[in-house]
């Protein structure tokens, strides 16, 4: 049946999350997901994630397009970075030779590093997080969370064409004048190359037994801040909400403001596993409610696969096709 044209699309990604590792170097003041050095440092390595096991998590979600990688960060000087990053390197052939996409959020890369990754993966990810004392406090212990740290990561990411993800974690104590300025930095930088396929607008939320829903007031300045990054971006960049971080009763006024992206929905959501995941008929049903059309997407969004290299473009376009179909038999 031919749906209403007022139903706007609303974008999501079925994807499985792999973690090759939860060791990671730094130590920001909000992580839950980090393991220190001193206890998951022996699981970065050849103990860490192996292919087999990913093997066995990739097969179990046989829907999912999109393969995040999502990993600690090892040290630039580390001994152990060669290992960790050729894990990456393989963890991502194995994604393509299963027929999914990888996209890989694992810190910051040198150019030599990023552009054997664009070689594997069509998208890739990095949050900017923000800017101002709440982030510098809690980055204290984070050398790559600095500011000109990510932002080099986001300009190299625009010099090599790569389709990336970034986005700002909210709710650490910035002023809204804080939030515009790091909107503006990332406008600046999608002028400049383009590249910027979304940005997530992510609510940081308490982990274990803080775990709490948004309050009224929480969520109108969310609301806020999507309305300006919508007004201060350029249009083809993406807004992204993850839906577990929001009250679902809640989702249009989300929608009305801005986003038209749900990001990629696992099973569950390994940053935040105290916020439970709808799963996507549940999400379908309640973005239909709101007057809107839950559509599935790759990693990387439609309009930057014709300027993929062409392995990945063709892989893409396998992927793409693929889930038109299966989108359409779900109709
Ligand atoms: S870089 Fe990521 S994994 Fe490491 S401590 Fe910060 S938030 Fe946690």
């Amino acid at each position: 049946m031919a749906r209403p044209a007022r139903q706007r699309p609303i974008r999501w990604s079925p994807s499985v999350t792999l973690v090759p590792t939860r060791a990671c170097f730094n130590a920001c003041g909000y992580c839950s997901f980090r393991l220190p050095l001193s206890v998951g440092g022996s699981r970065i390595g050849p103990e860490g994630l192996s292919i087999a096991e990913a093997d066995v998590q990739l097969m179990s979600r046989p829907h999912a397009a999109e393969v995040l990688l999502l990993s600690g960060e090892v040290a630039p000087d580390s001994p152990q970075r060669p290992l960790w990053f050729s894990r990456l390197l393989q963890l991502s052939r194995l994604a393509l030779q299963r027929g999914r996409l990888p996209h890989t959020n694992a810190g910051p890369l040198s150019r030599r590093e990023m552009a054997a990754l664009a070689r594997l993966n069509p998208s890739m990810g990095l949050m900017l997080e923000g800017l101002g004392p709440a982030y510098d406090r809690a980055h204290r212990q984070a050398p790559s969370k600095r500011l000109a740290v990510r932002l080099g990561q986001l300009e190299q990411a625009g010099r090599l064409g790569l389709p990336f993800t970034t986005g700002l974690l909210l709710g650490l104590g910035e002023s809204r004048q804080q939030r515009l300025e790091a909107l503006e930095l990332l406008a600046l930088l999608q002028r400049q190359w383009g590249h910027l396929q979304e940005v997530i607008l992510q609510p940081w939320r308490p982990a274990a037994e803080q775990a709490r829903p948004l309050a009224a007031k929480e969520r109108a300045e969310l609301l806020e801040c999507i309305a300006d990054a919508r007004s201060i971006l350029p249009a083809e960049v993406h807004l992204q909400l993850p839906p577990n971080l929001w009250p679902l009763a809640h989702l249009a006024d989300a929608f009305e403001a801005g986003i038209d992206d749900l990001g990629g929905i696992d099973s569950a959501d390994v940053i935040n596993p105290d916020y439970p995941q709808a799963s996507a008929p549940a999400l379908a049903a309640v973005v239909a409610a709101a007057g809107y059309h839950l559509s599935p997407r790759l990693c990387v969004h439609d309009r930057w696969i014709p300027g993929l290299p062409a392995g990945l473009r063709a892989a893409a376009e396998r992927s793409l096709a693929l889930l038109q179909q299966r989108e359409s038999a779900d109709c």
